[in-house]
């Protein structure tokens, strides 16, 4: 069992008030909050080590760099990629995908060709393919869902072709909570000699993740929704594909040679990563990767298990309550209307009772489409919410149901 109470010390944040009301934050699907150790760790490298890295013969400089590359054996090590060439440093989950788009676009997708998503995609997994499709006439093809939110894989199976070249899913819905089952879809597509991309943003906060296992060919994710800093993320990527792939943009650090003749480009991973990273944030990350590492993932899971197991009973209570997503393996992700409220006044008004929960589209407009509806109220749980604020988020709501 976790000591979710002392955990919660590490949190400085989630002691402050707001409205003068203890804050609930159930945003975390959003963006996680940070323990103190991700935070000093970055005012430690600015205030004793900072440099520009891999560039530099200096102390420093060496220093730095010799982190920020232990930061890219640390999240090898959490994913379990075999080689620290498959960890590509991005700006996050979008940045990765929208690399995958241009990169793997440009190497192995032409006019006609298809790439399968998901009905429940985030936009991150939408738009890009759409922008490659503008430039290149390719197709999306999309596996729909059915109404408790779990991929039809009977019609994914349908949806291969000759033309077909990739499959990109979300290993779990930032709306419904829903796990896809993501094996099975790998499992499926390399059937086909097709390979996967998993949008990994809901997922690795919360379930230990391990790309060889998965046999996953991509896998992506965010550094903020897993207790680390904004701006840095991570593309996975099996050599045999990123060799293939052309770099992404241009710029220092992904070249081996320039010349105004020719220019030739460096090796993995350093191919993907032009221009000065962000060696302060992949420090913070590496250092979030470790905090969640010692608590235990599989411990993070059960404790989120149980807590939208008992949230998901409580909210059932409540008059007039519409749950969407009740998918038979479900992430610690809610959504919800009650009754008629418009989800942006349920939101407002559980925000002055101090209650941070996401309302709207959640950019998933397609998902929205689908369910009929133009938006929900979200709750979502990380490793550091407890039975009481699930308590105060139904009081809250029930509050708020006798007002209208
Ligand atoms: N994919 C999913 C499933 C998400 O939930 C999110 C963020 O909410 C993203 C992609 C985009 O992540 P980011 O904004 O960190 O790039």
């Amino acid at each position: 069992m976790l000591d979710i109470y002392k955990i919660r010390e590490d949190f400085p944040i989630l002691g402050r008030t707001v409205y003068n009301k203890p804050l609930v934050y159930l945003d975390n699907g959003a963006t996680t909050q940070k323990p103190r150790c991700v935070v000093e760790a970055m005012v430690n490298e600015y205030y004793s080590v900072n440099a520009n890295v891999h560039r530099g013969v200096h102390f420093l400089s060496q220093q730095a760099t010799e982190l920020h590359e232990a930061a890219r054996e640390t999240v090898r090590k959490f994913i379990h990629a075999r080689s620290i060439n498959e960890v590509i440093f991005t700006r996050g989950t979008t940045e990765s995908i929208n690399l995958m788009a241009s990169c793997f676009g440009q190497a192995f997708m032409r006019e006609g060709d298809e790439v399968i998503v998901s009905v429940m995609e985030h936009h991150s997994n939408i738009v890009p393919w759409q922008l490659l499709a503008e430039r290149t006439g390719i197709r999306l093809r999309v596996i729909p869902m059915t109404d408790e939110g779990e991929l039809c894989l009977d019609s994914y199976k349908e949806l291969f072709n000759e033309r077909t070249k990739l499959v990109s899913v979300a290993h779990v819905s930032n709306v419904l909570g829903t796990i896809n089952p993501v094996e099975e879809i790998i499992r499926i597509a390399h059937a086909h000699d097709v390979p996967v991309l998993i949008d990994g943003a809901q997922s690795i906060p919360h379930l230990k993740v391990d790309v060889q296992q998965l046999d996953a060919d991509f896998y992506v994710f965010s550094g903020h929704k897993v207790y680390g800093p904004t701006g840095v993320g991570v593309l996975y990527g099996k050599e045999k594909w990123l060799e293939q792939m052309p770099p992404y943009q241009g710029g220092g650090e992904m070249i081996q040679h320039v010349s105004f003749e020719r220019t030739t480009f460096n090796e993995l991973p350093f191919k993907f990563e032009a221009g000065t990273p962000d060696y302060v944030g992949t420090t913070a990350l590496a250092t979030a990767l470790d905090y969640v590492s010692a608590i235990g993932m599989d411990q993070i899971a059960a404790h989120e298990h149980e807590l939208t197991q008992y949230a998901m009973q409580q909210l059932d209570q409540i008059p007039g309550m519409r749950i969407f997503g009740r998918a038979r393996q479900k992430s610690s992700v809610i959504s919800f209307l009650v009754g008629d409220i418009h989800h942006f006044d349920m939101g407002t008004l559980l925000d002055r009772l101090g209650i941070a929960v996401r309302t709207g589209h959640h950019c998933a407009q397609p998902l929205m489409i689908r369910l009929g509806i133009e938006g929900t109220v979200r709750a979502s749980f990380g490793l550091y919410n407890t039975k009481e604020e699930v308590d105060a988020l139904v009081a809250g709501i029930t509050r708020v149901a006798k007002m209208f």
